[in-house]
């Protein structure tokens, strides 16, 4: 019998030659506990997911009662789910008004497709601006406006009337015309290596959206749900989206998308045809009873309010001279270090002290920090001094 290792790498499709190939047995809390009893501290939460924690206990306790009642009962918006439905109204009560009416899908690039199927049909327009350096997923029409050639050419043709700006530059946001369906932007860019933009900048593109008729598509799958230190990013600039995208933290662990408009929006996926988004196992009520328990417990344990607090921890023990700036807002971090290859050879000695760390897509020289927000002081004084020793010892043999 093969090893479970040999197994994985026969049989789980691989799309890299160098996946990390951890074991992992259990996870609680900030901690992954590997086949040999090993502790990782995860500091990336399984890419901005594991935002209170893996396996909280209120999250456990919600699938298991859902699980007495029902799983699977129908494809999306047909019966009257009460996880979905205490999911959307919850939601909606924590946004602006105008965001009242969610629509539940099953991953971060699901929602951006149905985000912008829905621009489309409300403005009857076809191009959509994104930014450069932008993720927004992998399917084909959320990798039709990621802003890097190299993960995109050897996909073309993708969809068409596709144009990019560069992300927080006032100027290039003349692009925007009447013929625009909508702008797509993450509010705090993460794969481009955690970019904020300013304020002026988004008042700038709100007023530009709102000249032309354009949907602002704001996509906080990675920086929304608290990460940034308020429950959405956007209210850190006083602008509200027309269309709010999230995904990752939100199902607390379980597979969670949600494309958010006002009625008036979304209504258009009603007629002409009917049906304008169909998901069979979109807001499967499992998933919606584990993201309202995470909602709750983001409330109950008042975890967003020590967020910006502890991003300014990690900054200020965050100094070496291999450390050219420490980047991002609240919980979501980037280190600036030289070069991939030294930033590589530090996340490899962190993992190998029992710390999770990570690189960006398009942004390979700088190290990811994006930790449960349920970190106490003295584990990120501790992972700091994980990463301080890791540059130390690479800085020290180069
Ligand atoms: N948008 C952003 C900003 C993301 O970070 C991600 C995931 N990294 C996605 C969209 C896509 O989400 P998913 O992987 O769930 O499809």
């Amino acid at each position: 019998m093969l090893n479970l290792r040999q197994l994985f790498l026969n049989h789980n499709a691989q799309t890299t030659d160098f996946p990390l190939s951890l074991e992992i047995t259990h996870a609680q809390g900030l901690y992954l506990i590997d086949q040999d009893g090993k502790k990782y501290l995860d500091l990336i939460s399984g890419i901005g997911v594991s935002s209170i924690g893996h396996r909280h206990p209120k999250v456990i306790e919600a699938i298991k009662n859902q699980a007495d009642r029902y799983l699977h009962l129908m494809v999306y918006g047909e019966y009257i789910q009460t996880p979905q439905t205490l999911l959307a109204a919850k939601l909606a009560s924590l946004l602006p008004s105008n965001l009242s009416s969610i629509y539940l899908v099953n991953s971060g690039s699901e929602a951006i497709e149905g985000a912008m199927k829905l621009a489309k049909r409300f403005t009857g327009r076809s191009e959509i601006i994104a930014c450069n350096n932008s993720y927004h997923g992998s399917t084909h029409g959320a990798l039709s406006i990621m802003g890097n050639e190299t993960f995109k050419q050897a996909y073309r043709p993708l969809l068409p009337d596709i144009r990019f700006i560069e992300f927080g530059n006032i100027t290039s946001l003349e692009n925007i015309s009447t013929k625009t369906a909508a702008v797509f932007i993450e509010t705090i860019q993460g794969e481009a290596g955690i970019k904020t933009a300013n304020k002026a900048y988004w008042k700038a593109l709100r007023a530009k959206c709102n000249e032309t008729g354009t949907l602002l598509v704001l996509d906080e799958i990675q920086c929304g749900i608290g990460r940034s230190g308020k429950f959405s990013a956007f209210e850190h600039y006083d602008i509200v989206p027309d269309i709010l995208v999230l995904a990752k933290a939100l199902g607390g662990g379980m597979p969670m998308g949600a494309f958010i408009s006002s009625a008036n929006i979304m209504n258009a996926l009603k007629e002409n045809p009917i049906l304008g988004h169909i998901t069979t196992f979109g807001g499967h009520p499992i998933n919606c009873a584990a993201a309202l328990a995470t909602l709750e417990v983001l409330e109950s344990e008042n975890l967003i309010e020590s967020v910006i607090e502890k991003g300014e921890l990690f900054k200020s023990l965050l100094t070496h001279t291999e450390i050219t700036t420490v980047r991002g807002q609240g919980l979501m971090l980037a280190i600036q270090l030289k070069d991939f290859e030294f930033n590589k050879s530090v996340i490899d000695e962190c993992i190998e002290n029992g710390l999770i760390v990570d690189w960006f897509l398009h942004c390979s020289d700088s190290m990811r920090i994006a930790p449960p927000l349920t970190i106490s002081t003295e584990e990120i004084k501790s992972a700091c001094a994980i990463i301080l020793a890791a540059i130390e010892k690479i800085s020290a043999k180069n």
